[in-house]
């Protein structure tokens, strides 16, 4: 929960020299360290600089939510240096997941959820041929006739909104997605461009 301003949380950062207020941690380029609510937003806590405090990650996980539960969190101090060993783990691993999800988007490998029509072997899409088929056989029915996307969805057995995803999902162009960036994936297109690009239209 860290919703403040970057410029509200540059002051308080300042204000408390980069310093976890629990464990003493410093980062003098303020990575690692959070702002924190003493009494938080939802219980109408505001942004009064008295009500904020810096916490590193690690402390401002293990915060409790209210005020006078959090006042006694704080005022026991703790060495910093006993957390270095989880700061390390807890950076390593979200560092880990992360270049793991950008290595395998940057092989074109499928890194969200399989798509109808493709299966997974080896953490690669293979095509499923019977549903590539229904898959295409979707595309032109709702390119060439004018059922509507519940009727259409209702005979594939789909929900409608499941079925507008599989209409605008690129993964049948032979892409892959990743956090909103798009690379040609290693796996095979099931639908052409030019079907794709009518069916966006339609829609
Ligand atoms: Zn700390």
């Amino acid at each position: 929960m860290n919703n403040v301003s970057q410029e509200l949380k540059n002051k308080i950062l300042k204000r408390d020299n980069n310093t976890c207020q629990k464990c003493g941690f410093t980062n003098s380029n303020g990575e690692g360290l959070e702002v924190h609510h003493i009494h938080p937003k939802i219980f109408a806590g505001d942004e009064d600089d008295l009500n904020l405090v810096t916490l590193c990650s690690i402390c401002h996980s293990h915060a409790p939510d209210n005020k006078k539960d959090f006042l006694e969190f704080i005022s026991d101090k703790i060495d910093g240096k006993i957390l270095e060993t989880f700061r390390k783990s807890d950076y390593s691993i979200s560092k880990r997941t992360k270049l793991g999800m950008a290595a395998s988007f940057k092989q074109g490998l499928h890194v969200t959820r399989v798509p109808k029509g493709y299966r997974l072997t080896d953490k690669k899409l293979m095509v499923d041929e019977q549903e590539a088929e229904q898959v295409r056989e979707i595309f032109k029915e709702f390119l060439e006739t004018n059922i509507s996307l519940t009727q259409l969805a209702k005979k594939n057995n789909i929900t409608t909104s499941g079925l507008k995803k599989l209409l605008k999902n690129t993964t049948y162009l032979g892409k892959v997605k990743f956090a909103k960036e798009e690379t040609l994936g290693e796996h095979r297109a099931i639908v052409d461009e030019d079907l794709f690009a009518k069916v966006q239209e339609k829609l």
